[in-house]
């Protein structure tokens, strides 16, 4: 009989973290957390979907923040105040924009999340609300956009026991649907591998 040997790594995700990650359909700029993420594009200046909602419902300083940063980097994040907005602070991170999925998309949509909340982290806040991110005009498959944001935002809450909450806000029910079914399969060892995640 032959060895048999599997690289898995699989594992229930402790349901202590789970229980720190929330998933609503809403509008995120009503958002009561510190922070709320923004799927921006690369130059910070606003642009539709959920940014234009939020520089809309934030008002003007957001943006004139915005203009001092000198655009962003894909899969890169930074943070400005919230302006009007009930969250404290907005954190704006580039999504890729998805072509086939070969093209470092997954790497890239995993940064955003993790360089979001090191952001968050280093600025000592404790919640945090994600959008969909890349899953508007970006056009990433919903089904694995959910699964690399859900499983992308456990780990680092697994490392980070100083954040209480990672929300993900979720406009339509499509996504919400999506986000649920990730985080159910990650709470049931369910992984995400066969999506290059
Ligand atoms: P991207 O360019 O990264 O694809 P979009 O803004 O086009 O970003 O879309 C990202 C997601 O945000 C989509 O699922 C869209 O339906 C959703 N969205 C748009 N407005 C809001 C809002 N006010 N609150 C939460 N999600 C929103």
């Amino acid at each position: 009989m032959e060895e048999r040997r599997t690289e898995e790594t699989e594992h229930n995700m402790d349901t202590a973290i789970l229980s720190r990650i929330e998933i609503v359909q809403g509008d995120i700029t009503t958002q009561e957390v510190d922070a709320i993420v923004n799927a921006a594009n690369s130059t910070l200046l606003g642009g539709g979907g959920v940014d234009g909602a939020i520089h809309r419902a934030g008002g003007p300083a957001i943006l004139a923040e915005c203009r001092t940063l000198g655009g962003c980097a894909t899969g890169e994040a930074k943070i400005t105040a919230g302006g009007r907005l009930p969250a404290k602070h907005v954190i704006h991170t580039v999504g890729p924009v998805y072509r086939d999925g070969q093209h470092g998309e997954p790497e890239l949509l995993a940064s955003c999340h993790r360089r979001s909340l090191e952001i968050a982290v280093a600025h000592g806040l404790k919640t945090v609300a994600f959008p969909a991110i890349s899953c508007g005009v970006y056009g990433y498959p919903i089904p694995q956009a959910a699964g690399i944001a859900v499983q992308t935002v456990a780990a680092f809450l697994e490392g980070h026991p100083e954040l209480d909450l990672a929300r993900f806000v979720l406009f339509g029910p499509d996504t919400y649907n999506a986000f649920s079914s990730a985080l159910r399969r990650l709470g049931s060892g369910q992984q995400e591998g066969e999506h290059g995640c």
